[in-house]
């Protein structure tokens, strides 16, 4: 492998607070854009918009265009982003999942910058290069570019649906399980890990699970998330790929993904395997367990109907979805011990039917 020259991207606008989005244009134009597009999710025209047209208006931003955007098809994406006018300066995408695809995509095509503002924290998807588009029919995780910035309104975040901020919980989580996976590699020969990435990860995911909260919605508690996930996201760019952030506990979401008939939120598949694997690793699980319990993650995973079924295949599978790689899960002996976890566990045997 050797040495590696890739060329490592960090946000240069990174602004996470309390009523933001009301600053938006303001927060533009200190980098100096004046002509921009906007990608919203559905809905979100009505609910934000006024703010967000206002902001730009009084910033003396002119908006090119916007879109809802519902359709991640990678041709309709395509077509749409050679569309949009010359001038533009930078695509904004403000929403959950699709409509930071869509425009994340749209950027890479055009070689603009693109603005990342989400409006739930269910993945670290809004902080990384990777973004996921239908292409014949299939979600697949495409790589495209780093955020130019990453503008997180607490207050917008706060009122998302709680399913977003549990599967939030469950995504930082797996940083736990994921660092140790990537260690297992190295150690069997089979990688090398980036310190740095590593360093960056583990204090993401460790500032989150000491932070003291009341609530799920309290404001630090929401702020720490954020910051930790833009922090897992920056961490798989300075790696080069997803080891940092995605192990194990993540081939196992991707299994269910593809045969379960009721998938869930990424976040909510992936904190329940983090919980397996840290006990099959043998590792940090009292941690994860108190943060899944303490968060109300164990009683919200419970009600969604996930089954312990789905969750043997997934074992089975795992090795499958990223065959390169060598977890815990790419040894058979483990299988077999993630297996009998998943059944002898009296937290798992409560949330999987
Ligand atoms: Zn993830």
């Amino acid at each position: 492998m050797g040495a590696d020259n890739h060329q490592i991207v960090v946000p240069s606008l990174l602004d996470v607070r309390k009523g933001n989005l009301a600053e938006i244009g303001r927060l533009l134009g200190r980098h100096q854009f004046k002509k921009v597009v906007i990608f919203f999710g559905m809905g979100l025209t009505d609910m934000l918009g006024e703010k967000v047209f206002a902001s730009m208006k009084e910033a003396g931003i002119d908006i090119l265009e916007t879109k809802e955007v519902s359709d991640i098809d990678i041709d309709s994406v395509v077509d749409h982003a050679f569309q949009l006018p010359f001038q533009t300066e930078a695509v904004i995408g403000i929403g959950g999942g699709k409509a930071l695809d869509a425009a994340k995509y749209t950027a890479l095509l055009r070689k603009w910058p693109f603005i990342s503002v989400p409006t739930s924290t269910s993945n670290d998807g809004f902080s990384s290069s990777n973004t996921s588009l239908t292409i014949h029919g299939r979600r697949i995780s495409v790589h495209a570019k780093m955020p130019y910035g990453i503008l997180i309104d607490i207050d917008v975040v706060k009122n998302a649906p709680e399913c977003f901020i549990y599967s939030g919980v469950g995504d930082l989580v797996s940083k736990i399980t994921a660092a140790e996976d990537w260690i297992f590699e190295e150690q069997n020969g089979h990688t090398r890990v980036d310190d740095c990435a590593l360093m960056l990860s583990k204090k993401a995911v460790n500032s989150f699970v000491r932070t003291d909260f009341g609530t799920i919605r309290d404001d630090l508690f929401l702020k720490e998330l954020v910051d930790s996930l833009t922090m897992a996201g920056i961490s798989m760019e300075i790696a080069g790929n997803s080891a940092p952030t995605s192990g194990s506990e993540h081939l196992i979401s991707h299994a269910l993904d593809t045969f379960s008939s009721k998938p869930q939120l990424h976040g909510i598949q992936v904190g329940v395997a983090s919980y397996l694997m840290s006990k099959v690793q043998n590792h940090r699980y009292e941690r994860i367990t108190k943060v899944l319990q303490d968060t109300g993650f164990f009683t919200f995973a419970k009600t969604v109907g996930m089954t312990m079924a789905d969750f043997d295949m997934a074992i089975d599978r795992a090795p499958e979805m990223k065959p390169m790689r060598y977890t815990f899960l790419h040894v058979a002996n483990y299988r077999e011990l993630a297996h009998q976890i998943l059944h002898d566990d009296p937290i798992l045997k409560d949330i999987l039917a």
